[in-house]
């Protein structure tokens, strides 16, 4: 079945969850498009289930995660953006703002492997003004991690001290976190193996979060490293997902 296309089926801005709507406009999009996998719809939705219980809205512990993000991954020496199939249909314009704010490259990660699926989503990086995405190499390999997704570029994730990879599988966030990388991952399940995993867990919508971490980063670009490296090692991650966790339990949506 093909999906609505947005232009000529537009959701209505009265309806109460149109930001919801037009979210999964984007991802059914993203299908059409060839970036994002049908096993991507799916995890989508188990994101919605999420962020309606978190009542849609960046909570405290989200806005403190994103100024840890922001001192992670402007210290790095070499941070790096992993985009996979649903970071690029959801926001590949601020991935691509990102990327210039904090000086990292993008690379294409994607959990099922497919050639034509990369291709599609580093085509979408360059059309929203990306300079250069880095493509999986058949050279260099993560450890600690079996199927597609070990394979990485070796002037990207190979070499990288710092990796921002929303709506990551936990295995291999284990994987990149075992080869010594920090991990900044945006995951609106706070129990989920990625953000128990991560160095640094921004639990919020990557729709929601990523725009206030590029104008953060914008805003902190000339700050001194070091104090933003002592900023991002002060970041205690398990109390933050104890705060989200304690919200989504709260049964307060408002
Ligand atoms: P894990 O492998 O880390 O234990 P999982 O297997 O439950 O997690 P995956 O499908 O591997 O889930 O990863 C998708 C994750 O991304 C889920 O935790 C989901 O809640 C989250 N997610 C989906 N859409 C969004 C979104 N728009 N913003 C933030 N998080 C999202
Ligand atoms: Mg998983």
């Amino acid at each position: 079945m093909t999906p609505p296309d947005p232009a000529s089926d537009p959701v209505p801005t009265s309806h109460p969850r149109y930001l919801s709507l037009i979210t999964r406009e984007k991802i059914t999009a993203g299908v059409t498009r060839g970036v994002t996998s049908l096993h991507g719809l799916i995890a989508h939705g188990r994101g919605e289930a999420f962020d309606y219980l978190l009542g849609e809205q960046t909570h405290p512990f989200a806005s403190s995660a994103i100024a840890a993000a922001a001192a992670t991954l402007l210290s790095a020496s070499r941070p790096v953006i992993s985009v996979n199939g649903n970071a690029c249909a959801l926001a590949a314009q601020d991935l691509v703002n990102l990327a210039a704010a904090t000086g990292a490259a993008l690379e294409v990660n994607i959990f099922h492997s497919s050639p034509e699926r990369e291709l599609a989503i580093r085509s979408m990086l360059l059309d929203h003004g990306a300079p250069e995405v880095l493509m999986p190499s058949r050279s260099h390999a993560l450890e600690h991690i079996d199927h597609n997704r070990r394979w990485v570029h070796p002037d990207g994730i190979f070499s990288a001290d710092a990796v921002f990879v929303p709506l990551e599988d936990g295995d291999r966030c284990g994987a990149l976190i075992r080869n010594g990388k920090k991990v900044v991952t945006v995951d609106l399940n706070p129990l989920s193996r990625t953000a128990r995993t991560a160095s640094v867990t921004i639990v919020d919508n990557l729709v929601r979060c990523l725009p206030a971490l590029v104008s953060l980063t914008r805003q902190l670009a000339s700050s001194d490293r070091t104090s933003l490296a002592a900023s991002a090692a002060s970041w205690d991650n398990p109390a933050a997902l104890a705060a989200a966790e304690a919200a989504l339990r709260s049964g307060n949506l408002s």
